[in-house]
């Protein structure tokens, strides 16, 4: 799969134009589709590495094809950005039921759109060296199958929902989560938990895995929203 060729799904010839434009620019390939279905057409074909995808579009709208696309088997991997106009959608966007990687709200500046794509697909690059599995991030090791966690090589003993909590964070670096998400996501049924036991575990989570728990490098805060992992606190340890 080329993961460089974007996808632009926008009815609005001028923006669709300018993300073209400088998506080009920064050496991606593009193709572009100004409704659902035409778009839904192009993304069974294959070879599409990411999607901006607008909310309001004629016909099947923008919400509807995101749902399409990561409930279907071939194409739940590829990564989806939204172009959105309505701050209040952003939950609804990110949430479990749709599941979209990332949001851009309009009107959003070239810069800001290019940067989000780069982080997208960074995110989307299985990291080499690493054994099969594993999770690596900084000084961090993290082993789903052995539900293990290791610091500069030492273990880190961690409550079992800590390490659900911190699994989930992982496998989906940069993606911002709100607690309420969280709560769905890795409590689940869970009766009587309250938005807040998001915030005791994430703390104590910190405490653990983090060099300094009051600066994190590992488990960040996206201020009034929620909270997101990153992988690129090694590159800051020098
Ligand atoms: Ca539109």
């Amino acid at each position: 799969m080329n993961i460089k060729k974007v996808l632009i799904v926008e009815d609005e010839a001028d923006i669709r134009e300018l993300i073209e434009y400088n998506l080009r620019k920064q050496g991606y390939s593009t193709e572009s589709s100004r409704d659902g279905l035409d778009a839904l057409g192009k993304i069974r074909k294959g070879g599409i590495g990411l999607i901006l995808l607008d909310l309001m579009l004629p016909g099947m709208d923008g919400l509807e094809l995101c749902r399409l696309i990561k409930s279907g088997k071939d194409t739940a991997g590829i990564p989806v950005i939204m172009l959105t106009a309505r701050s209040e959608e952003i939950d609804k966007v990110l949430g479990l039921e749709l599941g979209a990687d990332d949001y851009v709200t309009k009107p959003f500046s070239p810069r800001e759109l290019m940067a989000r794509v780069k982080a997208v697909l960074r995110r989307y690059t299985p990291v080499s060296g690493t054994e099969p599995g594993l999770i690596s991030a900084g000084k961090l090791v993290i082993d789903p199958d052995r539900y293990s966690v290791m610091k500069d090589g030492k273990s880190v003993e961690l409550s079992a929902m800590e390490f659900k909590l911190l699994l989930y964070l992982a496998q989906r670096p940069g993606k911002v989560m709100s607690r309420d998400f969280l709560l769905d996501a890795v409590w689940g049924d869970e009766s009587y938990v309250e938005p807040r036991t998001v915030d005791v575990h994430v703390r104590r989570l910190r405490e653990k895995i983090e060099d300094d728990p009051s600066n994190p490098e590992y488990i960040l805060t996206k201020r009034g929203i929620g909270y997101y992992f990153t992988r690129e606190a090694g590159g800051k340890k020098g």
